[in-house]
């Protein structure tokens, strides 16, 4: 057995996030003595520089980016009984929002080595129901969406897209958020861009801001509105929900916006340092894009590893990541569990319809649950792996040798490996 190696090193700042300075307090301080908590001028100035940031035309501040991501699909035209095709390896509020609004979730597989949505999973799953696609940027990971422009295309769907955990990745050189119709932001205190509890919609489209607006904001919904359809409700959100952006949210966001490229570019230095430190380390490859593809992980939210079993012998993640913690590396395995297997998706009466809610208005009168093996198989080939957010190589080396310093060890783990608990994952 190799000697067992361990963290000694004070990491300092190394994983500090969010970055709060005198700046925020005195921007969240500014409003607060002028009593402007829920008026809406910062917010309309964080607004124009977030939709110009990242390339659009229109950005509208929402309560949180569960919210943005319900009023994304209702504004995309999502309805009672459509479809809305999306990845079972999510966060919930990818998705979950559109029972809400009487539209069923259609889960499809992750391609299991970028763990977004799988393009090549998406065209047998298209009914003459289906709306929208929606895809996730997992954990900074910018979706192929190439392939999946062209489906949406081909089948006049819709493109939403989540940028809850990618704002400012790139895709083949333009950043996540700008290829769908509209998308859904987080800005919510872990994310990599953080404005407090918050969220955004951005989008090119004039009517899809509007029937944004329309839903949840109803001071907003005045004598502006252009759409025909819209103008006779104004003053009223047809949504029945209220999702304006606290302004002590927007004051946080407007500073972390300002220095958010400067602090993401470290984020990716410290990221791919560690990365190309685990070159030769095997068991866990890294979760980025290929080098020189001009697409990039953003401000790497929730960092991820790869895990490679088949390389040490069969050892599970479980085991791997109990050794790697008992040598002072604080990660867990796996990643959040597929949405399908969930019983809220299977047999939930949440409105009172008298069925599932996910049948309520599709002509099937039985439950499909999907067989997805790359996503149920998922939690067993995930890590986390620490999320450096300041470039200290010495503590990113030190890290690094304990990774390796396990996998070293694999054949001595083998004989006490417990085997993944089953089902592991978030609820
Ligand atoms: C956090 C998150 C959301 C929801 O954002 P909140 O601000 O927490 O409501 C949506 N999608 C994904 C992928 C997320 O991680």
């Amino acid at each position: 057995m190799n000697h067992r190696i361990e963290i000694t090193l004070d990491p300092g700042d190394t994983f500090s996030w969010p970055v709060i300075t005198e700046e925020e307090e005195a921007s969240v301080l500014e409003v607060l003595r002028r009593g402007a908590m829920s008026a809406r001028d910062v917010t309309l100035q964080f607004e124009k520089e977030y939709a110009a940031w990242q390339g659009n035309k229109f950005a509208l501040g929402f309560n949180n980016g569960t919210s943005a991501m319900q009023t994304a699909m209702w504004a995309a035209g999502v309805r009672c009984g459509h479809e809305v095709l999306s990845q079972s390896v999510t966060y919930w509020a990818t998705i979950l929002p559109c029972l809400s609004l009487g539209a069923a979730p259609v889960f499809a597989e992750i391609n299991p080595d970028t763990l977004t949505l799988d393009p090549g999973d998406i065209e047998h799953r298209i009914t003459n129901r289906t709306r929208a696609i929606i895809v996730q940027h997992n954990c900074g990971y910018p979706t192929d969406m190439d392939p999946i422009i062209a489906i949406a295309k081909k089948y006049d769907l819709k493109i939403i897209e989540d940028v809850a955990h990618s704002q400012g990745s790139l895709y083949k050189g333009k950043k996540v958020g700008t290829f769908g119709d509209v998308s859904g932001i987080s800005l919510m205190s872990t994310k990599s861009l953080v404005a407090g509890e918050g969220g955004l919609l951005t989008t090119d489209n004039k009517e899809i801001y509007e029937h944004a607006i329309a839903w949840g904001h109803y001071e907003r919904f005045k004598d502006n509105i252009e759409s025909k359809k819209l103008q006779s409700y104004r003053g009223l959100p047809l949504g029945g929900y209220k999702y304006r952006m606290h302004q002590l949210s927007s004051a946080v966001g407007r500073i972390q916006l300002k220095y958010y490229d400067e602090r993401s570019r470290e984020i990716r230095k410290a990221m791919n340092y560690f990365w190309d430190l685990m070159e030769e380390v095997p068991g866990v490859k890294a979760h980025r894009p290929p080098k020189n593809s001009n697409s990039t992980m953003g401000g790497w939210y929730n960092s991820m590893g790869l895990y490679r079993p088949e390389e040490l012998g069969g050892l599970s993640v479980t085991a791997y990541v109990g050794a790697l913690r008992e040598q002072g590396v604080e990660v867990n395995p796996g990643i959040n569990r597929p949405l399908h297997l969930h019983p809220l998706l299977h047999n939930c009466d949440i409105y009172g319809h008298g069925v599932p809610t996910v049948i309520a208005h599709q002509d099937k009168k039985k439950v499909k649950i999907p067989s997805l093996p790359k996503s149920e198989a998922i939690h067993g080939r995930c890590l986390k792996v620490p999320n450096f957010k300041k470039y200290n190589p010495a503590v990113i080396e030190q890290y690094a040798a304990v990774f390796q310093n396990v996998s070293g060890n694999y054949k001595t783990l083998l004989k006490t490996d417990p085997g993944n608990p089953p089902g592991f994952g978030k609820w």
